[in-house]
């Protein structure tokens, strides 16, 4: 909300026109026409062992789903992405396909340009979603198994749904009022649109046997132990719920606040003209929420946005198209800085203080010579940790995530784990549907040897 104390330090709602802000926050990439669609489809090569089918961290058979874009089967493509990745709509619009699928693509080498993979997938999903007809996918026959799923984002919904499948009974958590977890709080608003997050949410419970319990934490709601009590097996998505410290004094400041809850915060605006944003904002980090963060404060209408990283282009963790994207919006990005002081005036942010920075025999070094940027806004974008009270010291943790096997196993019996909150994974939406995914089956093969067990061990104990 625009408060008299924010409009005072120069951060401001309603900065454009309600046309302004419906343009600035239309979708970053439109969907492909029908003949758009089948003149790219033909563009694939069909490849046998096809690379791109590797580099996708769910294995869409993206050979399958395309050739039957080209039929104009829209129908059987969905179901070719969807049996892969529930999620194959949300992931057709928010994966970085530059690091994934379209960088594998042989259309590279020949020509330099990618069969578009991820507009395609999103093309065949829209029109399965807008028109669903008869169910994809059906349940299993009831198993008479209970599930606890902890984290209702990309994680903990592909592992509900696949369970669902099974036949087990699903009870779905998690801490906020709607479901979907990042894809619903986090997600640049331009890239998923028309409250699509939802829709897919509404179609993965449709499958049955899940029942969604929003607003309950674990660690306040509910326990470990507790859960363990009442359920035959439990998964937890619950990715990185912490914010990492700037590693200097934050002062209690207006407009010195997380990227990640100025994001939640403009997802959830029902009207972007009550969103507040700086005059000048600065976003400290290198990664896609630096970028979503100030690409977004842009197009709310502020007039300078910089986003400063210690170190070189090389080393961002945001793509090179990324990258690209904020600057084309006019986002000017310094490398090379680090934050040696937040600085305020009256309650206010006023701006940062930097110390420029080099590397030097590999380590981060600073050169001696400084630099101030003056801002209203400060955004602090330099990554989010995993918050393990909820899970308390029951659970072995590496790197200060949950150590699981390759199937999401945790340390303790009954407990699998996935997405953001498991140790070794790249952050991203589409591996944390494959976490989820692969958890599922593990703990449906887990639950069907114990039902096979059980009749025999009846009999011996009978
Ligand atoms: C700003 C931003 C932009 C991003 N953009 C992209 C992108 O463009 N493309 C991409 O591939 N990836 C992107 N990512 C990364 C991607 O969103 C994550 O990798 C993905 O959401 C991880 O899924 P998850 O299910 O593990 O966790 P989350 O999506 O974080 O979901 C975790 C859920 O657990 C719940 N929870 C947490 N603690 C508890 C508790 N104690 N009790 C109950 N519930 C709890 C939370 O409420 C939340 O709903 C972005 C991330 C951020 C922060
Ligand atoms: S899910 Fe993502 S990585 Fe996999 S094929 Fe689709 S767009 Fe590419």
């Amino acid at each position: 909300m625009d408060t008299p104390s924010t409009r005072a330090c120069g951060i401001h709602a309603a900065r454009l026109n309600l046309a302004d802000y419906a343009r600035q926050f239309s979708d970053s990439h439109p969907p492909l026409t029908r003949a758009q669609a089948l003149i790219e489809a033909e563009r694939c090569y069909y490849c046998h062992d096809a690379p791109c089918t590797t580099a996708c961290p769910t294995g869409i058979d993206v050979p399958t789903f395309i050739q039957r874009v080209a039929q104009d089967n829209n129908r059987g493509a969905a179901r070719a992405i969807l049996e892969a990745n529930p999620l194959g709509g949300m992931c057709a619009r928010v994966c970085p396909t530059e690091m994934l699928c379209e960088q594998a693509c042989v259309r590279n080498t020949n020509e330099g340009k990618p069969v578009e993979i991820g507009s395609l997938q999103r093309y065949a999903t829209d029109a399965y979603f807008a028109e669903p007809g008869a169910p994809l996918f059906t349940r299993a026959a009831p198993s008479g198994r209970r599930v606890a799923v902890v984290g209702a984002g990309p994680a903990g919904l592909a592992c509900a749904h696949g369970l669902a499948r099974f036949g087990h009974s699903v009870t779905l958590f998690d801490a906020h009022p709607k479901l979907g977890g990042l894809n619903e709080y986090g997600l640049a608003r331009y890239k998923t649109t028309n409250n699509f997050a939802q829709q897919e949410v509404d179609w993965l419970l449709s499958i049955g046997g899940i029942e969604a319990r929003p607003d309950q934490l674990l660690g306040r709601d509910m326990t470990l132990d507790s859960l363990l009590a009442a359920y035959d097996a439990v998964f937890l998505g619950l990715g990185l719920a912490g914010v990492n410290a700037l590693g200097v004094a934050e002062p209690a400041l207006q407009g010195l606040r997380a990227a990640v809850n100025f994001i939640a915060e403009l997802r959830q605006a029902e009207d972007l003209s009550t969103v507040p944003v700086g005059r000048r904002v600065v976003v400290i980090g290198g990664g896609m929420t630096a970028v979503d963060a100030a690409v977004q404060a842009r197009k709310l209408g502020a007039e300078e946005v910089t986003i400063v990283y210690r170190r070189g282009v090389e080393s961002m963790s945001a793509s090179t198209v990324e990258q690209a994207w904020a600057q084309t919006q006019g986002v000017t990005i310094r490398h090379w800085a680090a934050p040696k002081e937040v600085l305020g005036a009256g309650g206010q942010v006023q701006g940062v203080r930097f110390a420029a920075t080099a590397s030097r025999d590999g380590a981060l070094v600073e050169t001696g010579e400084q630099f101030t940027l003056e801002a209203d806004m400060v955004l602090k974008a330099i990554g989010q940790s995993f918050v393990s009270q909820p899970v308390g010291a029951r659970i072995e943790l590496q790197g200060g995530r949950i150590l699981t096997d390759e199937s999401g196993r945790t340390s303790l019996p009954r407990v699998w784990a996935g997405g953001d909150c498991r140790h070794g994974g790249r952050d991203l939406t589409v591996e944390a549907v494959e976490h989820g995914k692969q958890a599922a089956l593990s703990i449906h093969l887990s639950l069907s040897a114990e039902l096979a067990a059980a009749p025999l061990l009846e009999t011996q104990h009978g």
